[in-house]
């Protein structure tokens, strides 16, 4: 146990996208930062484990943070990418219905997209969608042009390039045991090779599926403010052979997912998913478990056909699999991204982020906007 304190201005707790967006943001306001990661590389958890897909923001509740938080990082992020050249593509998306009743969905989700202030949506008829993707059969889609494809790993390496110029440094190896709220900030204990005991005025909880955990293990915050953490593990298949649509293909939305969906890499391959496979897990679970296996696939054939029906027999196999860091369970209707300030809990200088599943890669530089406000409110009352 080392007996000294390393005072620091900032500690964001995860370096995965949204914690290396907010390293960022803290850094380039002229914040002292320390980020912490119990891994051993950075972006190895829910980052690297996704559709990579930007989202256009047609799906959340309006005025809720996945709404506003999509569309704004949207913008922030093609901007982003433009300006740092990080491979992207806008290659567009079809939401696709398949009967009647999915059609009405289909105008649900317009409307919502709408007051979401995504204004640029079409409505395709079936032969129009098939003009558009020759080897697609519905019987109406949207056509979502401003959602594309994001390379995350360049993503993450360019944020935290940016932060490390602007000061903020990376310490690998470095997971937080435990916390406790003192008079003039938050004593943080990590453990690993070499465990610190650090003071800081101001802590990001961005640490994902561990973000529930962790908070309970800071003594001073209430227990009322740390929600459940419940798991669900979105399974991939990748597709053989060559991609028979040039846009990412979407159904119309599943409870806990989107549906298994076709999308692209940058490098054209297609792959489908994911699925939702809720996880029995404690909340500081380690071991998490990402095979995907072979039986899983039978589902994904009957669905993907309904869009799609020239899929052939054998062409899906295994590919890898993501955690969604829920924070309502498998009953529940859809939580929001919690981003949790003193103005919630009342602790001073603590920020705790929350359910931050999909669209967060597409949100994590307005998500981190979000955050350094709060952390500046925190500074002006001291
Ligand atoms: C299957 C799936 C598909 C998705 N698809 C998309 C998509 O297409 N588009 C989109 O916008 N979003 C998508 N998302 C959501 C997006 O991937 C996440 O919102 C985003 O990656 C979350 O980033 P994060 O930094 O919060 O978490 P993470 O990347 O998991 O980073 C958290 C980090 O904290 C570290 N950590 C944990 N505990 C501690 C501790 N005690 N001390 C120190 N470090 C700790 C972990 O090691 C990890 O590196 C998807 C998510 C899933 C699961």
């Amino acid at each position: 146990m080392p007996s000294t304190v390393e005072r620091i201005d900032c500690v964001v707790i995860g370096a995965g996208v949204v914690g290396l967006a907010c390293a960022r943001a803290l850094a380039r306001a002229g914040r002292e930062v320390i980020i912490v990661e119990a891994g051993e590389r950075f972006g190895g958890g829910i980052s690297s484990r996704n559709s990579e897909v930007v989202h256009a923001g047609l799906y959340y509740p309006p005025g809720s943070l996945k709404a506003s938080l999509c569309v704004r990082g949207r913008e922030l992020l093609y901007h982003y990418c433009a300006q740092r050249g990080i491979a992207h593509r806008r290659c567009g998306k079809l939401v696709v219905a398949t009967d009647a009743a999915q059609e009405n969905r289909l105008r649900e989700i317009a409307a919502r997209a709408a007051a979401n202030g995504v204004d640029d949506l079409r409505w395709l008829d079936a032969d129009a969608a098939q003009r558009l993707e020759p080897a697609l059969r519905c019987s109406a889609a949207l056509l979502s042009p401003s959602t594309g494809i994001v390379d995350s790993h360049a993503l993450m390496l360019a944020l935290l390039g940016d932060a490390e110029a602007a000061g903020a440094l990376l310490a690998l190896n470095t997971p937080v045991d435990a916390g406790e709220v003192v008079t003039d900030g938050i004593h943080l204990h990590t453990g690993g090779t070499a465990p610190l005991r650090i003071l800081a005025r101001c802590v990001v909880n961005a640490a994902g599926l561990g973000a529930p955990a962790l908070a309970a293990r800071i003594d001073g915050l209430a227990a009322e403010h740390v929600p459940p953490a419940h798991f669900a593990k979105g399974n991939y298949f990748a597709l053989q052979g060559r991609a028979p649509f040039t846009r990412l293909v979407y159904p119309v939305p599943e409870e806990a997912g989107l549906g298994v969906h076709l999308t692209l890499d940058l490098q054209g391959r297609a792959r489908f998913g994911p699925d939702v496979e809720w996880l029995d897990l404690p909340p500081d679970a380690r071991d998490l478990d990402y095979r995907v296996t072979e039986q899983r696939a039978a589902a994904f054939y009957g669905e993907i056909r309904r869009y799609w029906p020239a899929l052939p027999d054998g062409a899906l196999v295994p590919d890898y699999s993501g955690i969604r860091p829920k924070i309502c369970g498998p009953q529940d209707p859809a939580a929001d991204f919690r981003i949790d300030g003193a103005a919630r809990h009342g602790v001073s200088g603590l920020v705790n982020l929350f359910g931050i599943e999909s669209p967060g890669l597409t949100a994590a530089l307005a998500i981190a906007e979000n955050v350094v406000e709060i952390v500046a409110e925190r500074a002006h009352a001291a």
